[in-house]
């Protein structure tokens, strides 16, 4: 049984949630009894590549044809899909992004696969082969049971929990023959936020809400924010309300996070915003009434007024 997992580049580097792809490929590969090979479509080092031996792959196809440096749809379909014709692969795992939800449905599509998004755990194979996945915005789950040959699993963020071995893989040149239509759109430039750790990217979010009362108000919530290291985000309101920049809205109408520790600050934790944070390790609550939604949704909360928690916090971030 072959398994091939996408790996995901940005900037040379593998992101977060394909390393949990390679790792849930292991396991998966640990289940049927198979191979994991891991492909890398666009530039890394071979160090780089090395890296996915340590969270299981068994081999690492590398296809760094500099036609490929820039993320393409229809290309890295392409490759992908030849990389699976070439491996004989009959699981195809993929991590969600906005390249790869893209990416995977035209791979499964070319490959007459079936193919299951947002998967939150291993398959169960008692049954034929099922996956459990996250639908109403994490709100429930559904048994999807997926009955052709080949299967494209796209896995939730922080689905998984990688452990990481000294276990080392082959890295080969992968060569895939990609027809030139594949490249009608090209990326003539791309424009990073400068500064902190994009939110989709961030490991540590310190969020705020109504409850920090005006824009004016939101210097011990950025104290803490520096003092972790952690990225700033904010409820739909308060951005709606100019308090903070629009780019730092999150929820089901902003921008979708998965740190591994999300603080929320004076955020009601209404549904809608929970659709864009539920996916964080961590979840962190900060609000004067107990009654709070929120608190249904953290791990840890603290029951009390922001201008009395945050400055405490910092503090003992600060004292180590
Ligand atoms: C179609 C649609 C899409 C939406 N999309 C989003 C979205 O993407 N993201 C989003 O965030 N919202 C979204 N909303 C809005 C959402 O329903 C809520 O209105 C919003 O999340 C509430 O923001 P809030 O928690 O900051 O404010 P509030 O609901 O006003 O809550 C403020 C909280 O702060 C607490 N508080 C007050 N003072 C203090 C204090 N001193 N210390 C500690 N706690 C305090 C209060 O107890 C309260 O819980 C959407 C709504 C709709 C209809």
């Amino acid at each position: 049984m072959s398994i091939l997992v996408f790996a995901e580049l940005a900037d040379g580097v593998v992101k977060k949630t394909s390393l949990e792809a390679v790792y849930y490929g292991a396991k998966v590969a640990e289940m049927l009894g198979g191979t994991n090979t891991v492909i890398a479509i666009g530039n890394a080092s071979e160090t780089e590549l090395a890296k996915l031996g340590n969270y299981g792959a068994t081999k690492v196809l590398h296809a760094g044809d500099s036609k490929l440096e820039s993320a393409n749809i229809m290309a890295y379909s392409e490759v992908l899909t030849a990389a699976a014709k070439s491996t004989g692969a009959t699981v195809i795992i993929t991590a969600k992004s906005s390249l790869a939800d893209a990416v995977t449905a035209r791979t499964a599509g070319a490959l007459k696969a079936g193919v299951v998004g947002n998967v939150t755990e291993l398959p169960k194979l008692d049954n034929g082969f099922s996956v459990t996945r996250s639908i109403f915005t994490g709100k429930a789950f559904a048994e999807t049971t997926i009955n052709t040959d080949i299967k494209v699993l796209a896995l939730k963020k922080n689905a998984i929990t990688p452990v990481t071995s000294d276990s080392a893989a082959p890295v080969e040149a992968f060569q895939a023959d990609v027809n030139d239509t594949a490249f009608g759109a090209k990326i003539t430039e791309t424009l990073k936020a400068t500064g902190t750790v994009p939110l989709p990217e961030a490991d540590l979010v310190v969020s705020g809400g109504r409850g920090m009362k005006g824009p004016e108000n939101w210097q011990p919530l950025l104290d803490l924010a520096e003092a972790l290291g952690a990225t700033t985000a904010c409820s739909k309101p308060v951005s709606d309300l100019d308090w903070r920049p629009h780019h730092e809205h999150v929820g089901q109408t902003g921008v979708k996070v998965s740190p591994n520790l999300y603080i929320a600050c004076g955020i009601s934790g209404a549904i809608q915003h929970l659709a864009g944070v539920n996916s964080s390790k961590v979840i962190v609550v900060i609000n004067t009434d107990p009654e709070a939604p929120f608190f249904k949704a953290a791990d840890y909360g603290i029951v009390g007024d922001v201008f009395d928690v945050l400055p405490k916090l910092t503090a003992a971030v600060k004292a180590g």
